[in-house]
């Protein structure tokens, strides 16, 4: 399948007009707020045009397996199936400045680096893709487009999980109220409702249920909105790595889970326990088929493992130098994965200063590695690469620098 007329598709502002349909609210703000918007706005737009310029007639390599329970994303023949994982780029982060919207520049350049040295099959944007609690807009879908446009121009599937900043209100910051002042914003007063007027000017940010909406309308893109049972709770889904001589036949399972975060608690509930627990009764019963997880917030289980100082084996890594941020609670998933014999690991991100893998039980919980120049922490940028073969079944992991470097190579399965 072709993208078709992809700068069109891709942004949709590429001009003025489209620009004040696509962001109303910005031309409700003063003179001066405009100003101090227009810059990262920009970035934003002219981005979008020079980076979808050559890759227009790119195909986009996915298709769904005929029969197959689950989507399916198909292996090349005789190669193995190359994953990168993209975690944390908090895109649109401290909008208003000079400075955040180059930090989205650098993010761009790493994504770019990343798949021009490892050219994988699929990417996992792995939460944190965008800063919403930095966003002075209503639509914050125009920033998560502009971080997934390096895989989706170059016509490489992907999928993606909730952070707990994605859907996060915007967050006033504390300089605004001291000498300089607010900036004057002018909340547009175009109902005779008091109330509605409030509401345009909160910054409510963009809800998970939008920003997968918005997601999911581009071709490349295999995330979803999971069982509505399990809203507010959206990025749960299953994939299936299909075999290149039989496609209806998985080689792998990809699961993927909202961690929580941001709009409501950091958790993975008992009602996605359960919602697991079916989907891998009904499509891999005798846990005969591999299966490989992800979310953002590492579950308290990481807790237990993390090394004290240096990374010492059984862990693999590089970089230690932080603690574990759990999740608030557990309850149950790790009870449940451990004692499935057909799940290798697990991938979160969310502490941008570890990067390590170690074992637990007969899993693996590893971390990525922080992609994106937005989020906290100025250790060097890169991203976690798995690599899955068929027969027999190998799951292989490294972690590839933005300066080319290749370390922390682990077999995990
Ligand atoms: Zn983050």
């Amino acid at each position: 399948m072709k993208i078709e007329n992809a700068t069109q598709r891709f942004f949709p502002f590429s001009d003025a007009v489209s620009l004040r349909r696509s962001v109303p609210f910005f031309f409700s703000l003063s003179m001066e707020t405009q100003r101090k918007l227009f810059l990262p706005l920009l970035f934003l737009s002219l981005f979008s045009t020079v980076g979808s310029s050559s890759i227009v007639d790119q195909a986009i390599r996915f298709r769904l397996a005929g029969g197959a329970a689950e989507r399916s994303v198909p292996m090349r023949a005789g190669a193995p199936f190359k994953i990168a994982l993209f975690a944390d780029l908090h895109f649109g982060e401290n909008a208003w400045t000079e400075w955040g919207p180059r930090q989205d520049v650098n993010s761009i350049r790493v994504m770019n680096t990343v798949l021009h040295l490892e050219n994988p099959d699929f990417v996992i944007y792995l939460g944190d893709v965008i800063t919403a609690n930095n966003m002075m807009i209503a639509n914050a879908s125009l920033y998560w487009d502009q971080a997934i446009s390096p895989a989706r121009n170059r016509g490489i599937p992907w999928a993606s999980v909730f952070g707990n900043h994605d859907d996060a209100a915007f967050e006033w910051p504390l300089e605004w109220f001291s000498a300089p002042g607010i900036p004057p914003i002018h909340c547009p007063q175009t109902t005779t409702s008091y109330n509605s007027g409030e509401e345009e000017c909160s910054f409510k940010g963009t809800g998970r249920l939008e920003l997968m909406a918005n997601e999911i309308k581009h071709n490349g893109s295999f995330s979803s909105n999971g069982p509505r049972n399990l809203w507010p709770s959206v990025s749960n889904y299953v994939l299936q790595v299909s075999s290149p001589d039989d496609p209806p036949s998985p080689v792998a399972f990809l699961y993927f889970l909202d961690s929580g975060g941001g709009s409501y608690p950091q958790v993975i509930s008992s009602g996605q326990v359960e919602w697991f627990q079916q989907k891998g009764q009904e499509i891999n019963p005798d846990s005969r088929v591999p299966e490989i997880i992800f979310w953002h917030i590492p579950s308290t289980a990481y807790e237990v493992v993390a090394p004290k100082f240096a990374i010492q084996k059984p862990c693999i890594g590089s970089i230690n130098k932080e603690s574990v941020a759990a999740q608030e609670v557990e309850m149950g998933i790790m009870d449940l994965l451990v004692n499935r014999t057909s799940v290798k690991a697990i991938f979160v991100g969310h502490d941008h200063g570890l990067d390590w893998c170690c074992p637990y039980n007969k899993l693996w919980l590893c971390y990525a590695r922080h992609t994106g120049y937005g989020g906290y922490g100025d250790w060097p940028r890169g991203a976690r690469i798995l690599e899955i073969t068929q027969t027999p079944f190998s799951l292989k992991s490294w972690i590839r620098m933005e300066d080319g470097l290749v370390h922390s190579e682990v077999v995990l399965s």
